[in-house]
């Protein structure tokens, strides 16, 4: 079955013909880490989590990296308003994020290069560019020659004016053309820096991401991603860079761009201040729940979040596994051909999770449902999930007094069998009688 792709370079839907077929190479543009990300910024890392499991499935050899930014503005402010090092906010926050996502579904990547052990190579890139001529030194930084650059613009297709509107100028008299970006910055002695020839500094956002997908990828690969406002200028400037240093017609092959995550019709963001994070969320929902609501809609529409989203997301799951309650747990070997056909349409999960309602058959039901990165745990250990600080009795009380109404029946004392079951029930625990035993579920 052929994969179409939306491929944000032609503002087409196009056939994915890879490279090289023996070896696929994805890079998701991954977060700043200075605090818990919010549920928007999850939306990227679920949507292609789904298209990593479908590479997965047809290509003998995919690589996937996830980078993670350690080294920003925001950083250094927040570890000083927190006084903690900035080593150890940015390693807080970053296993925070990556234990978050897992309890999304989202797999491992490859690689998850942290930006701060990769500035050799962003020294070495920016120095490339500086002697090839589309770069110039200037009062301790090194900034990119938009000019330079005779198709830059191409992937956001902004107009000139456009592009230095968007260009957010600071005052910096130091740029030869208002258009031009940083690539690398001084840094005072109580900042972090790093030694180069332009002296002791930190590089600028969009050059990381160069360098670390050149590192893992190479100096083309298939397919960027990440969500819609780093098409400009993050993703302008990445591949400015990348085509300028290593003279390709192409970065990546393949652009694709998730939409946003919205509250109340607006964008989720920290700078609003509209924002869930994924941590507190998963206090007060499963995180499947979480990731089937972020995949009920197509990934390049806008999504709205709401709680009773959340609700109606986990009431579809509690149907789910109800199905695949005491029936067999092994999925069927191939995904079904409706669940697959949508997903090859440009990752359509909508249209997938519908193809999943129609499987009646358990390992159908499972097949499906993985291939969405859903339906992979065992069925009574979704029905155990309880929100945190529930109070209520533990796994182990509730076994505890299971096993004592299975006593209480065994000697025919059905009052207090009765009785125990009623108290269970009371406190949330429904108790289901079956061929192979008494089964339970939070309610
Ligand atoms: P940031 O840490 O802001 O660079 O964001 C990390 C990733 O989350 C990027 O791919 C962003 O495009 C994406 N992102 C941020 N906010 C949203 C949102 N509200 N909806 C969807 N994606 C978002
Ligand atoms: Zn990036």
């Amino acid at each position: 079955m052929s994969l179409v792709v939306y491929n944000t370079l032609s503002r087409e839907k196009e056939l994915f013909v890879p490279i090289d077929a023996g070896h696929v190479r994805l890079y998701v543009c991954g977060p700043t880490v200075y605090d818990y990300v919010h549920i928007g910024n999850a939306r990227p890392v679920v949507a292609f989590d789904v298209l990593y499991r479908l590479l997965k499935r047809r290509y003998r050899q995919v690589t996937y990296v996830r980078n993670i930014t350690d080294i920003d503005d925001r950083i250094m402010v927040r570890a000083a308003d927190n006084r903690e090092t900035i080593d150890a906010l940015t390693n807080r926050t970053a296993s925070a994020y990556q234990s978050d996502m897992g309890r999304l579904g989202a797999l491992t990547p490859d690689f998850e290069p942290r930006a701060t052990q990769y500035v050799g190579e962003m020294v070495a890139m920016i120095g490339r560019l500086v002697d090839k001529g589309h770069a110039y030194v200037a009062e301790g930084h090194v900034l990119f020659s938009v000019p330079s650059m005779a198709d830059y613009g191409r992937l956001s297709r902004r107009t000139r004016d456009e592009l230095v509107a968007g260009a957010r100028v600071e005052v910096t008299p130091y740029k030869k053309d208002p258009a031009d970006f940083v690539l690398w910055k001084p840094s005072t002695d109580q900042q972090p820096g790093w030694p180069s020839p332009w002296g002791r500094g930190r590089p600028g956002w969009h050059i990381e991401c160069s360098a670390m997908s050149a590192k893992h990828l190479g100096e083309t690969f298939d397919i960027h991603a990440g969500g819609l406002d780093l098409i400009f200028p993050h993703h302008e400037n990445e591949i400015a860079q990348s085509r300028s240093a290593f003279g390709h017609a192409l970065m990546a092959k393949y652009w694709m761009h998730n939409g946003f995550l919205n509250i109340s019709g607006e964008k989720m963001s920290k700078s609003l201040g509209n924002f869930f994070t994924v941590h507190e969320l998963l206090e007060q929902y499963p995180g499947e729940a979480i990731r089937l609501l972020l995949l009920s809609a197509h990934y390049r529409q806008p999504l709205d979040f709401t709680h009773e989203g959340l609700v109606q997301a986990k009431a579809t799951l509690d149907r789910w596994y109800g199905a695949l309650r005491g029936r067999d747990a092994t999925p069927a070997a191939s995904v079904p051909q409706a669940v697959e056909e949508a997903l090859s349409d440009d990752l359509n999960t909508p249209l997938a999770i519908s193809a999943v309602h129609q499987l009646g058959d358990p390992a159908a039901l499972r097949a499906g449902g993985n291939a969405l990165g859903l339906l992979q745990q065992d069925a009574e250990a979704w029905f155990r999930w309880m929100p945190a600080g529930a109070g209520g009795p533990t796994d182990a009380e509730i076994e505890a007094a299971i096993a004592a109404r299975q006593a209480a029946r065994k000697a025919r004392d059905f009052r207090e069998s009765d009785r125990i079951r009623d108290d269970l029930k009371a406190k949330g625990v429904l108790l289901e009688d079956g061929a192979k035993g008494t089964t339970w579920k939070r309610g």
